[in-house]
């Protein structure tokens, strides 16, 4: 039977049986990069796999619904309350990277940061592109992650391309492995919205020599250092690019926008795709000031820009 009321939920959110962790009343702003959002109702930190599965189950018979947190660098929340289940996978439980002969087998909670480190231990190249894009990887292959190379050829650069299989939980909390042939990638899209992500296999990179490694990763950092505003909190860019020949953060620019604020919300000098919060930013300025910018750039360029943070209501 559907649970309506409040308490009786939260008794059964508790009894549903996992080996995690299971927090009320979450204060959301700790586990995003922009530092905003309310509270989520459950903030679940799952053990492994069953326990997701479980939730999953749980939220489809009460109609709750529930969302899968990675590092939070590409997400807004709502600034009150989420009344669902947030269900953390950056923990302890989902840092598991294995190697195999040809193949690297990742769990979606581990951080690029933590996989790069790694990497370079293990002095395998090829992902160094990845270098200074925080969040795990589950949210790196969901976004399909990516950058231009530093080349002058400028190409693109994304996780997709090296991801060989991914295993995931259905709507049902059916496990699932889905090889190349079932995975789609575009540019910051996947087809992976309806699925828990809860480990990755990337094909290995080449082993090189560490000091290539590390100066490649060093020329990434130091480019974002010179365009990026990383001084504040933000989700990196706020809206994907048009497909046309000029960027979001051009666009924007060119209407005048750079350190536009509405509230604590701010469009960074640095770069003008990047919101940051000034200190007490909401959710609401957020979303106020994105409608700002769409309808200026839209009246100066007629491009309306769709968003690439991914925005939570509650329904
Ligand atoms: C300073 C800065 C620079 C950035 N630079 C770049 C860049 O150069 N290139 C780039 O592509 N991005 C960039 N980003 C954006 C962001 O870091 C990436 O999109 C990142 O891959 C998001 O991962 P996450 O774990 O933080 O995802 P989250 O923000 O936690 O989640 C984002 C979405 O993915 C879903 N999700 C997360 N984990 C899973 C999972 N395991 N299974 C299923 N769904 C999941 C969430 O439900 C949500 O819908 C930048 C962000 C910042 C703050």
């Amino acid at each position: 039977m559907l649970i309506k009321d409040s308490v009786n939920l939260t008794k059964a959110v508790k009894s549903i049986g996992i080996k995690g962790r299971i927090i009320e009343g979450e204060d959301l702003k700790k586990h995003t990069t922009l530092k905003i959002g309310g509270e989520a109702k459950y903030f679940i930190v799952p053990f492994d796999g069953e326990d997701i599965a479980k939730i999953i189950n749980f939220a489809n018979d009460n109609q709750v619904p529930y969302v899968i947190l990675g590092g939070g660098s590409k997400i807004l929340f709502p600034d009150l309350i989420f009344k669902g289940i947030v269900i953390n996978l950056n923990n302890h439980f989902f840092k598991k990277i294995i190697l195999d002969k040809e193949y690297v087998k990742i769990d979606a909670g581990v951080k690029i940061n933590e996989l790069l480190g790694w990497m370079l231990r293990n002095r395998l190249g090829d992902w160094e592109f990845l270098a200074g894009i925080p969040g795990t990887l589950g949210g790196a292959v969901r976004l399909n992650a990516g950058v231009r190379d530093l080349t002058e050829a400028n190409n693109y650069l994304q996780i997709g391309d090296f991801v060989k299989e991914v295993t995931v939980l259905d709507k049902n909390g059916k496990l699932l492995r889905l090889d190349k042939k079932d995975l789609k990638f575009d540019y910051r899209e996947s087809n992976l919205s309806n699925f828990v992500i809860l480990q990755v296999i990337l094909t290995k990179g080449e082993k090189k020599d560490i000091s290539h490694i590390k100066k490649r990763i060093n020329n990434f950092l130091n480019y974002r250092k010179k365009t990026q505003d990383l001084k504040s909190p933000s989700a990196g860019c706020v809206f994907k690019n048009p497909g046309n020949n000029k960027s979001s953060g051009e666009l924007i620019e060119l209407s005048g926008l750079k350190g536009k604020r509405i509230g604590d919300v701010a469009v960074s000098k640095k770069h003008a795709n990047f919101f940051i919060n000034l200190g007490k930013a909401t959710a609401k300025d957020f979303l106020t000031l994105m409608e700002y910018v769409q309808r200026k750039v839209n009246y100066d360029h007629g491009v309306w820009l769709n968003p690439e943070i991914h925005i939570i209501r509650n329904l």
